[in-house]
């Protein structure tokens, strides 16, 4: 049998689920080589800060949107059959003032969304039940991702799979082909999500930071909900999640692009919790305010934002095969298998390529 030997550079969601459906094929001797790696919590690290739900934004004729689609029956799959991977259904709940939309959401018309026969139990919610103010809302049931659990889980099926797994930083993309654990590699698979900006031989200058700032409480408002916008200003956001299997509440936030810093914003927490409180008074005990909210952290994550949506393609390097899978904005899990789909694909025609080479 041939053994390709590939080297996955980042072990966020991206690197994790594409090491995953490489690991599928037994041809494959995979290396996982990362700078940071689960359980560890930093700013050049987004995927732990994540929610994460699944809310697609990509238009339905886009690769985002064919990305998330295929990401959805796995995300199913996972919430209804394998507790272990923490992510559960919730209830979604949208709230939408069409006059002032954050700018982050393109899913085709927001009243008639392209994924309203697939999400379970979609409904328009009645014009004469929209709190005042909002122009138009819907109900969906979606999934929520534990990031802490499900981030774990994918490392232990990458592990049953014989898939290595080390820590590595490396300063140039072609570079990684030495990191494999058993020699050179054939191909590697670049999922450093926002530090593609700065890797040599990719030094990505469409990348950009699209700050979320989070505060996980364990108050527990029963379903997600998200709103269109807010009155504090065109880059914050509403939403709040509740995570699976005890990870408590994220209520975030916001979509602050070019903005690197990694510490929490006081005045943009306070913001934060409030905005939650008041769409959902439910949060807390009756007569409370913010004050009612347990908190258990205040977070920073910074979204890998492309200019032109996600980069997954392949181009040789130096005399190296490269895939490169990043650049997903605030949907790295809602698309997370789609785009792994694909890069397998160009994994595939890529070792096709080179074992022609040899001939
Ligand atoms: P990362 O998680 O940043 O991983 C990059 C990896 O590359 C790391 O392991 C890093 O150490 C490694 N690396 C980088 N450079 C090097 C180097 N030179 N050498 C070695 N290793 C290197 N998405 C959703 O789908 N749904 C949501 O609800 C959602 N909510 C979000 C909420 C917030 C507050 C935030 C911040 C994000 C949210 N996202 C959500 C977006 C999602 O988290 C990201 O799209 C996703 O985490 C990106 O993953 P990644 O694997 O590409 O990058």
């Amino acid at each position: 049998m041939t053994i390709n030997r590939i080297v996955v550079l980042g072990a966020g969601v991206s690197g994790l689920t594409t090491a995953y459906q490489l690991s599928k094929n037994a041809s494959n001797q995979i290396t996982v080589a990362a700078k940071h790696m689960p359980g560890d919590y930093d700013i050049e690290y987004c995927s732990p800060w994540a929610g994460a739900n699944y809310f697609p934004v990509g238009a339905f004729d886009s690769d985002n949107g064919k990305w998330e689609k295929d990401t959805w029956p796995m995300l199913r799959e996972l919430a209804q059959n394998i507790p272990e991977a923490g992510i559960h259904f919730q209830v979604y709940i949208r709230k939408k003032d069409e006059q002032r939309v954050a700018g982050q959401r393109s899913a085709g018309s927001m009243k008639d969304p392209w994924f309203k026969n697939m999400l379970p139990n979609f409904r328009q919610v009645p014009k004469d039940q929209l709190a005042p103010g909002i122009d138009s809302a819907y109900h969906f049931t979606s999934v929520c991702i534990n990031t802490a659990i499900y981030l774990p889980w994918l490392v232990g099926q990458c592990r049953k799979n014989g898939v290595v797994f080390k820590r590595a930083v490396v300063k140039h993309v072609v570079d990684a082909a030495y990191a494999h654990h058993g020699g050179k590699a054939d191909l590697v698979v670049n999922c450093t999500g926002l530090s593609s900006r700065s890797l040599g031989g990719v030094t990505d200058s469409s990348l950009c930071p699209a700050r979320g700032q989070v505060v996980v409480v364990r108050n527990d408002p029963g379903f997600m909900c998200m709103t269109s916008g807010c009155d504090d200003g065109d880059d914050e956001v509403v939403y709040m999640m509740t995570r699976a299997a005890g990870g408590g509440t994220i209520l975030g936030g916001s979509y602050q692009k070019h903005n690197w810093d990694p510490l929490p914003d006081p005045s943009l927490a306070i913001r934060i919790m409030k905005r939650c409180v008041e769409v959902c008074p439910s949060l807390v005990a009756e007569g409370k305010g913010i004050e009612g909210l347990d908190i258990i952290r205040h977070g920073v994550g910074l979204r890998p934002l492309r200019e032109n949506g996600p980069r997954v393609e392949r181009e040789n390097i130096n005399g190296v095969w490269v895939v490169h899978n990043y650049g997903h904005g605030g949907f790295g899990y809602q698309a997370s298998y789609g785009c792994a789909t694909t890069a397998v694909k160009l994994v595939d025609e890529a070792l096709q390529q080179k074992d022609k080479a040899k001939l």
